[in-house]
């Protein structure tokens, strides 16, 4: 007998690379713009003799702005450090039956280490060949469902129509709807949270915010939801949000009209760029998101995501069963999606 056989052994997420220096950096879909104005000019005047106390343990001014933007009554709304943290907590409240959880088989590669980690019994749920979700094929008995909207790494969107069905054709069942990407031109399940009891939506400021390194997520749901997950998060650590980041935060919530402009830049750039991997071989389910998830028709991606690693470009690839052929390829600046297409007709040029 040893400390060892005592120790919870699980197979980790693995996050995308966060080089240090000067490389373009197209693997883990943050935003390439920085952050409003509004939030350096927030933190340079930050009073800093306020470190001294604790923070309000429900995210305090954060919370009362999304109640504000969103016009979600407060005690409706979750937040917590990154939407990985509310994932987290979600799955630990919503998830303690026998029934397995369900979620697509290719998806956001957290949720089955979550599954693991608490002992959630869980089954895959294959997408179809095109990448997409069949509607009907989470009408089958689970102990919960999860679905990202778009989709990811895919991209692909699922209609507020089709996610509804799904939704009042599960009562028994909470369903989370994962929108880290909704901001980019899918449309949100948000207005339905107070028609079904059992609808929790997680969004996070990571991706359309420009806020991946501030670590803010929340969750919006009806107030029973809320009051469960805030028993299990006080039950861990009562005090995730930070007060700086929650200065940070409601900076950013005063200035949606930068936000806005951003997400129709990164929109633009991800349009152009459908048109230019196309022309270059390429294919790809459509994405409402802001990355795009790509394959050549004549070129293995893990070849290309070596090259474009050794001339200073990182994009995301998993050598794993029905994506090895895919690049997941984050939406950059036009500046660095022009060095990535230079580099690819480059590559291709003396590749084939
Ligand atoms: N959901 C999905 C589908 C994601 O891709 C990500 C980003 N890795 C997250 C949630 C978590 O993002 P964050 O913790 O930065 O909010």
């Amino acid at each position: 007998m040893s400390w060892e056989d005592n120790v919870r052994k699980v197979i980790p997420y693995v996050p995308g690379e966060q080089p240090t220096g000067r490389v373009i950096k197209l693997n883990t879909n943050e935003n390439p713009y920085p952050p409003s104005p509004k939030v350096a000019e927030v933190l340079s005047h930050y009073d800093t003799d306020d470190l001294r106390l604790y923070p309000d343990v429900h995210g305090g001014e954060l919370r009362d702005k999304l109640s504000e933007v969103y016009g979600v009554d407060k005690e409706k709304i979750f937040v917590g450090v990154g939407s990985d943290d509310v994932l987290a907590v979600a799955f630990m409240t919503f998830f303690n039956g026998r029934t397995p959880i369900i979620f697509p088989d290719v998806t956001y590669s957290f949720y089955d280490v979550w599954a693991e980690l608490y002992n959630i019994p869980y089954m895959t749920i294959p997408l179809d060949d095109d990448f997409r979700i069949k509607k009907d094929d989470y009408l089958r008995t689970n102990g919960g469902i999860v679905i990202p909207n778009p989709n990811a790494p895919t991209g692909c969107e699922k209609s507020v129509e089709d996610l509804e069905y799904i939704i009042s054709n599960n009562p028994d069942s909470i369903v989370i709807i994962d929108e880290a990407y909704v901001d980019f031109g899918a449309r949100s399940v948000l207005p339905l949270i107070d028609k079904y009891d059992n609808l929790l939506v997680v969004q996070t400021f990571s991706k359309s915010f420009c806020m991946a390194g501030a670590r803010i997520g929340m969750a919006f749901g009806n107030k029973k939801l809320i009051k469960y997950m805030n028993d299990v998060k006080f039950s861990i650590n009562s005090y995730t949000m930070n007060r700086l980041t929650v200065a940070a935060g409601v900076a950013v919530l005063e200035d949606m009209d930068y936000l806005k402009e951003v997400r129709g830049k990164v929109i633009a750039t991800r349009e152009r760029m459908k048109k230019e991997l196309t022309a270059l071989g390429f294919t790809f389910p459509d994405s409402k998101s802001n990355f795009i998830f790509a394959s050549h028709n004549e070129i293995a991606a893990a070849d290309i995501f070596k090259a474009a690693k050794q001339a200073g470009i990182y994009v995301r690839w998993w050598d794993k069963r029905r994506i090895s052929d895919h690049l997941r390829i984050s939406i950059g600046t036009d500046e660095e999606m022009d060095a990535f297409i230079a580099f690819l007709k480059e590559f291709i040029n003396g590749y084939l």
